[in-house]
């Protein structure tokens, strides 16, 4: 019998009636003998609800002072969710106990809103397995340093499930989600899209990377560095399937590359709408100008993703990068005010309605090609390319944001994932 971590999103929580379902599907894994952990998330909207107080009160809560409360309101979700699914075990007739983050020392660093787990402190865990309990551990959060608590980021208890599961040495972490599985792309996009029984580590973290929101980036992150196997599966199949076929459904995440031998090229599309561009014109090409340019944006606090340096004319060149949309007016007034009269530069541009698609696959390593059959498939819908950028297992390429679902749509078909067996 298995030690085996379960995580339940917001939807699945979302009322008494469906957290008596989770304790139904939970008591069903343990009375077939499996030793269970639950991180569930909180109530859905209730994080929206809580942080939605918070702002009422002040709009603009930056500084670490204020963010320290953010954090102490936004984990009481988790908090009554983890105290609420105890209690539905308990009334199924299961040894049940919940613990909030600190309880269980789950030690993050001290960024509030958007801490990172450091180090987990098993001992509870384990002994309350060996007593034969349940065990309800909140999702979402942890301790700093100081003792004050802190949050992983939106999203978080994906990471927090894969953090307890690699902590107790889990065999394995099934995330419940309201999607079935990973999707060769988003289907709300693509109808013609294909869940994928497998996918590799590598590849999943960069779907989540490029923007595909079924797990939460660092979760993946989690997964890969402790190599947890991890599991997504939907938690609308009702509650009394059978365990092996439940067991068995989904989309695992694994780290046997030979297991996806007889599978496509490119694994997947990922899509992401929410950046923009921004190009320095006329910038004199000299060294530490590209340092000049991206540490002020660094400096700032602001993630940079792809970067172009074009060829020099008469001594200059263009520079562009892309950043998030919501950092596109901030990052114009810092290149206009402090690098473009600093560099001597001509000016600056930039467009924020741009997207970047980018195609997946570890199947890229071994084929060349792949790279032109994207462009080809973009050029005969008439898709103008703004920027590329590789890796060794994606090609990204931005694009105008009004031909985003035209472009994921042909290369889907291109790669032909369309009616590929999954
Ligand atoms: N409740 C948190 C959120 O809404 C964490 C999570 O659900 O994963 O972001
Ligand atoms: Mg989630």
């Amino acid at each position: 019998m298995a030690l085996i971590v379960h995580k339940y999103g917001g939807t699945s929580m979302g009322s008494t009636e469906r957290i008596r379902n989770v304790a139904k599907r939970v008591a069903k894994w343990a009375r077939a003998g499996h030793r269970m952990v639950v991180v569930p998330s909180a109530m859905s909207g209730e994080t929206n609800r809580l942080l939605g107080l918070a702002k009422d009160l002040m709009p603009d809560a930056h500084s670490a002072q204020a963010q320290r409360e953010l954090d102490m309101i936004a984990s009481t979700g988790e908090q009554v969710s983890v105290g609420l699914l105890a209690l539905a075990l308990q009334a199924e007739g299961m040894q049940a106990v919940s613990y909030t983050g600190w309880q269980v020392g789950i030690r993050t660093d001290d960024s509030y809103t958007k801490a990172r787990i450091q180090s987990i402190d098993d001992k509870r865990i384990q002994a309350d397995l060996d007593a034969g309990r349940v065990v309800v551990i909140t999702g979402f959060q942890g301790i700093d340093p100081d003792g004050s608590i802190t949050t992983l980021g939106r999203g978080g208890s994906d990471t927090s499930a894969v953090a307890v599961a690699a902590a107790i040495r889990a065999d394995e972490c099934l995330i419940y989600t309201d999607v079935d599985g990973v999707y060769t792309t988003d289907p709300r996009v693509v109808p013609e899209a294909r869940r994928l029984s497998t996918i590799s580590f590598e590849e999943m973290l960069e779907m989540a990377s490029l923007g595909s929101k079924v797990l939460q980036i660092r979760s993946v992150e989690f997964a890969g560095k402790y190599r947890v196997p991890l599991r997504v599966l939907s938690s609308f199949t009702p509650w009394d399937i059978d365990l092996n076929e439940e067991a068995r459904s989904g989309t695992l995440i694994t780290f046997e590359e030979d297991e996806k031998m007889e599978k496509a090229v490119v694994s997947g599309i990922a899509f992401n709408r929410d950046e923009a561009k921004l190009t320095v014109l006329g910038v004199p090409d000299k060294p530490g100008i590209a340092y000049q340019i991206l540490g002020a944006v660094a400096d700032a606090n602001i993630d940079i993703d792809v970067i172009i340096q074009n060829v020099s004319h008469d001594g200059r060149t263009d520079f562009s990068f892309t950043v998030h949309r919501n950092d596109f007016k901030r990052v114009t007034e810092l290149l206009e005010t402090e690098v473009v009269p600093k560099l001597g530069a001509s000016r600056v541009i930039g467009d924020p309605r741009i997207c970047k698609v980018s195609i997946v696959g570890i199947g890229m390593k071994s084929h060349v090609g792949v790279a032109a059959r994207m462009f080809r498939a973009l050029s005969e819908e008439g898709i103008n390319i703004q920027m590329i950028s590789t890796s060794e297992i994606k090609t990204s390429v931005v694009i105008d944001e009004k031909y985003m679902e035209l472009a994921v749509r042909a290369l889907h078909r291109a790669f032909e994932l369309d009616g590929q067996a999954a």
